[in-house]
């Protein structure tokens, strides 16, 4: 088997990052929809008054670094370091740092900066602020040696989470939580159509709060079943299959618009199909009558960072176990591309020496 390809529970030793840190690093760097990445020296980036550096030591693969390297999505910043979910330690701060210090373990998720003055963030919904920046898209990311961030978009961790099985949580975890988090409390059975990183975090949130939790994989992904079924789903099965009960509500992680019709058809009336991801195919019409009876659809943009301050002190309590599968920074390419196959359960997480 692939070094690479093992699934690691390794710890990092916060107490051996380096005093003194060089003047260049490595970084996989997007160019150009549709190419690879490439691996790149990069002169260190310096934090503005208002960041931290931070020395990256795990950095997840989420569905939407596929769509920003397909050029699903406009305008990236180019070039490009991609990667939001990023699991580091701050090695410097800028002048106007407060609550943050050297030595800190940190995540840094897909929201990276917002302005605080439009209308969006004044009512308390940052998520979709009209100057927001988000981190390995529009900032870069975690791809890399190290990375810059704003302080008061990271997220403090606590030493236990110093793992690369942390850092599907700063995205998978915090966009599936928001997701869940849509659906009404008193929904008992919920589907997840799409059974990656998002959904085997979110299982053990819903399997906590004694939920039933019906899992949605490719048509004939025995392998993805069997791997739902094990994490506590009480039944799995493909996407165009009828489970045994209608569903109270089910979230869709996968980037499929077949699956929107697919999915209101099993939920029962007053249900609710929740869309947790930044891209998705076109959905093909259907008729009113399986939204008919108060059913609805609403999708899911960002985060905030108060899903942030829930998540993560909730999750201590659980606690989650996630699945990884880690590669070298070199071979993010190859991260991308088993993700985009399928051919792993879990998260794939890129590993920092
Ligand atoms: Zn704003
Ligand atoms: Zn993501």
């Amino acid at each position: 088997m692939n070094p690479c390809l093992a699934v690691s529970a390794l710890h990092f030793k916060i107490s051996q990052m380096p005093i003194r840190f060089p003047d260049y690093m490595e970084a996989m760097v997007f160019t150009r929809p549709q190419h690879p990445l490439i691996l790149t020296r990069r002169v260190m980036p310096q934090p503005a008054p208002d960041q931290v550096l931070i020395k990256v030591m795990a950095c997840g693969v989420c569905r939407t670094d596929l769509h920003i390297v397909d050029g699903e999505l406009a305008n990236p910043q180019l070039p490009l370091i991609p990667g939001h979910e990023i699991i580091g330690v701050v090695v410097k701060t800028g002048p106007q740092v407060v609550e943050l210090m050297e030595g800190d373990l940190v995540g840094v998720p897909w929201l990276g900066y917002t302005c605080g003055k439009c209308k969006y963030c004044l009512r308390g919904a940052e998520n979709l602020c009209e100057n927001a920046r988000f981190t390995g898209y529009t900032l870069d990311g975690g791809f890399a040696e190290y990375c810059t961030a704003y302080e008061k978009y990271c997220f403090r961790l606590t030493p236990d989470l110093a793992k690369p099985t942390s850092a599907p949580l700063m995205c998978a975890g915090l966009i599936g939580y928001r997701s869940y988090r849509m659906i009404p409390a008193n929904a008992l059975r919920i589907g997840l159509y799409g059974f990656g990183a998002a959904a085997s975090i979110l299982i053990q949130v819903a399997n906590y709060q004694q939920k039933r939790v019906y899992a949605f994989t490719r048509d004939g992904d025995e392998a993805g079943q069997a791997f739902a079924l094990k994490l506590g789903a009480v039944w799995a099965g493909g996407s165009s299959q009828t489970p045994p009960e209608k569903l109270d509500a089910a979230i869709l992680f996968a980037p499929v618009g077949d699956l929107i019709p697919q999915a209101l058809k099993q939920v029962d009336k007053g249900g609710t199909v929740i869309c947790g991801g930044i891209h998705m195919s076109d959905i093909p019409s259907f008729p009113y009558s399986i939204l008919w009876e108060e059913r609805s659809i609403r999708s899911v943009a960002n985060l905030t960072r108060k899903d942030g301050r829930d998540f993560i002190p909730f999750i201590s309590k659980i606690p989650i176990l996630t699945t990884v599968t880690t590669y070298p920074l070199s071979m993010a390419n190859e991260a991308l591309e088993d993700l985009r196959t399928g051919r792993i359960h879990g998260a794939a997480v890129l590993v920092l020496p």
